[in-house]
């Protein structure tokens, strides 16, 4: 059974995380979206909330779940039985990091390997940080999340009191 581990930070999922997820559903038995909880970024979403809106969005998803994963991700993969894993490139930008990545990993698990999908052109442009901002500055996110992911967002970034929001 081919597995591949998606791994990130998902603070929040988007539709281009989804694009991807969907395009190695098609490709892979089974993909496990990996939500990082011991992440080095001040996130907006903890991680139980991160996980269970990935969750929501791929309720329907045959072959895709979703798990927390702490520590090093090659020892999660490893667990998992899987060997490889999956990343997404948006642009040329994406790539060095990504470089960077693959090859660390490689070098702390020589028997795993890193590929990489492009999602739609339309979603080429959407990262969870510009959707955070744009969502914070009262702009409309709702062609870049899923409906659930949209309202989590309305609640966290209206509902706070003023001085967090300031931060
Ligand atoms: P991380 O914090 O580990 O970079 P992210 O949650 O930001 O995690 O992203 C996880 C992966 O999904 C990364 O490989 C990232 O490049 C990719 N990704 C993020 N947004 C998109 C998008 N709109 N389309 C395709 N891939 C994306």
């Amino acid at each position: 059974m081919a597995i591949v581990i998606y791994p990130g930070t998902f603070d929040p999922i988007t539709n281009g995380h989804s694009d991807i997820v969907q395009r190695a559903a098609a490709i892979f038995d089974h993909v496990i979206v990996a939500v990082a909880g011991s992440t080095a970024k001040h996130t907006v979403f903890s991680t139980d909330e991160r996980v269970h809106l990935a969750r929501q969005v791929f309720d329907d998803v045959a072959g895709v779940d979703v798990m927390r994963f702490d520590g090093l991700l090659v020892d999660f993969v490893r667990r998992q039985g899987a060997k490889l894993v999956l990343r997404g490139l948006r642009a040329v930008s994406d790539f060095e990091y990504e470089f960077q990545l693959a090859n660390m990993n490689r070098h702390l698990a020589p028997d795993l390997d890193s590929i990489f999908l492009t999602p739609a052109e339309q979603y080429s442009y959407i990262s969870s940080s510009l959707v955070r901002e744009i969502a914070a500055l009262g702009g409309d996110v709702t062609p870049f999340v899923h409906p659930r992911v949209l309202v989590a967002l309305r609640e966290r970034l209206h509902n706070q009191p003023r001085g967090a929001r300031e931060k």
